[in-house]
Formats: C-alpha cells, sequence, structure tokens
C-alpha cells in the first residue's frame, strides 16, 4: 500500500506544479499537455516522470539546456511526504481525501505565495466549494463547526490587518490570506483553526528571525503570510487533536 501511495503521491505532486505554475497566469491547468516553461518545447512522456525526470535530465531542459527550476523535484518530494503522512494518520477513506485536498490546497497556496505574493482566488474557491460540500455531508467535521472556523480563521486575520492598518498605517496582513484562512477554517473546524492560526504566528517569527539573523532577508522586506498558515494548518490538521487533548491534561 505504501508504495502506492508514494506513486499517487507523486503523480498529484506533479500536477500541484502545473497549478502553482499555471493559476497565477490565468492559464488553464488541464490543457495544453506540459511543456519546458523556457523555451515552450511540448514535453515528452519520458520527460515528465516526476523527481526522475529532473534527476536525469541533471535538472536542465533537453531541448534549450536552461536549468530547471529546483521547485519541480521540491513540490513533488513534499507533496509525497504530506500525502502519506495523511495515510498515516487518517488511513483510505472519504476522510484521508478530505485531508488530502486540504493538504493539496496548502501546497499551492504556500508556493503561489512565495513567488507571486498573491493567494489565487480561484484556489480560494475551489477550497470552499470542496470544503463546504464535505461538510454538508458530514464527513470529518459538521457543517457548523465549518462554518465557526470560517468566521473564526477570516475574522482574527481581518481583526489583525484592521489593527494593523489603522495603527501600523501599512498593511500587516493581505487580502488574500483572510480568504485562505476561510477556507482552512472551513476544513478543520473551529478548535482546529484557532490552533493553526497560533502556530502559525509562532512559526512565523521565529522564521522571520532566522530570515533576518542569516541576512537573507533586510528589516522592512516583505515576507509573505501564507507559508505560515499552510504549516500551521498543516500540523494542526495531523496533529491538532493530540496536541490540545495532551495540554488540557497536563495543564488543566
Ligand atoms: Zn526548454
Amino acid at each position: 500500500m505504501d508504495l502506492l501511495i508514494i506513486i499517487l503521491g507523486l503523480l498529484i505532486g506533479s500536477f500541484l506544479n502545473v497549478c502553482i505554475y499555471r493559476i497565477p497566469c490565468g492559464e488553464s491547468i488541464i490543457y495544453p499537455g506540459s511543456r519546458c516553461t523556457l523555451c515552450g518545447t511540448k514535453l515528452k512522456p519520458l520527460e515528465l516522470v516526476p523527481v526522475f525526470s529532473f534527476v536525469f535530465l541533471k535538472g536542465r531542459c533537453q531541448h534549450c539546456g536552461q536549468p530547471i527550476s529546483w521547485r519541480y523535484p521540491a513540490v513533488e518530494l513534499l507533496t509525497v511526504l504530506l500525502i502519506w503522512l495523511v495515510y498515516r494518520r487518517y488511513g483510505i477513506g472519504l476522510a484521508a481525501i478530505y485531508y488530502a485536498l486540504l493538504t493539496c490546497i496548502l501546497i499551492v497556496a504556500a508556493f503561489i505565495d512565495m513567488e507571486h505574493q498573491i493567494i489565487p482566488d480561484g484556489l480560494v474557491l475551489i477550497g470552499c466549494v470542496t470544503g463546504l460540500a464535505f461538510n454538508l455531508m458530514g464527513i470529518s467535521i459538521n457543517f457548523l463547526d465549518g462554518l465557526y472556523g470560517l468566521i473564526i480563521g477570516a475574522g482574527s486575520l481581518l481583526l489583525v490587518a484592521v489593527f494593523s492598518l489603522f495603527v501600523f498605517r501599512k498593511e500587516g496582513i493581505g487580502g488574500g490570506d483572510i480568504k485562505f484562512m476561510a477556507t482552512i477554517g472551513l476544513y478543520l473546524g473551529w478548535r482546529l483553526t484557532v490552533f493553526a492560526l497560533i502556530l502559525s504566528v509562532y512559526i512565523g517569527g521565529v522564521v522571520s528571525l532566522l530570515l533576518l539573523i542569516f541576512k537573507i532577508k533586510r528589516r522592512g522586506d516583505y515576507i509573505p503570510y501564507g507559508p505560515f498558515i499552510a504549516i500551521g494548518s498543516f500540523i494542526a490538521m495531523l496533529y491538532g487533536e493530540s496536541i490540545i487533548n495532551w495540554y488540557i491534561l497536563s495543564f488543566w
């Protein structure tokens, strides 16, 4: 079974690469087939095998010789790992599909945000529609819990955005982040949404500090918040319940 999940993860990762590249450009994610993003040559099946093609082609396009972005194999490997973790946690079934779908949305949003500093409305819409559909069917969480998650998730970020606009006179949180958090809230329910938000603040703080210390970013540079929301949400999705229960038992 694990091998099957790994192959499936690689294929999904390959599709997520297409989404990450094409959604911000407003291109269709289904048609046409994959091309080299540098010279536009249509790629043959052998050049499209996830991860392996990148290794065999030594990271360069066979046609134009230009280097292929490290992002492609990285997204594929990351997707395999995360999908496998979802499988380990939720097994096979509708709940696993539900969380795998959220995982895909998190990956695509994080990488698009890192590169373009936006979280596309189309992606948010897909997330809301699928999340709502699953909630109405009562898979994993119920409709009301999803609704509370949406309100708490989007509401907290909206408050932060309004606060930083009035107090610091600059945009601390973008509209994309707020909509992204609404989708996640719908998927996770209110408890895990609160947990994901708290985690994202801590992870964002630590990573931003490291980026400043190692001089990768300078003070005042823009650091996208979407990836931190994505990491926090993924951890909340897999381990949130256990961590919350452990916390309550240990401290209360
Ligand atoms: Zn090329």
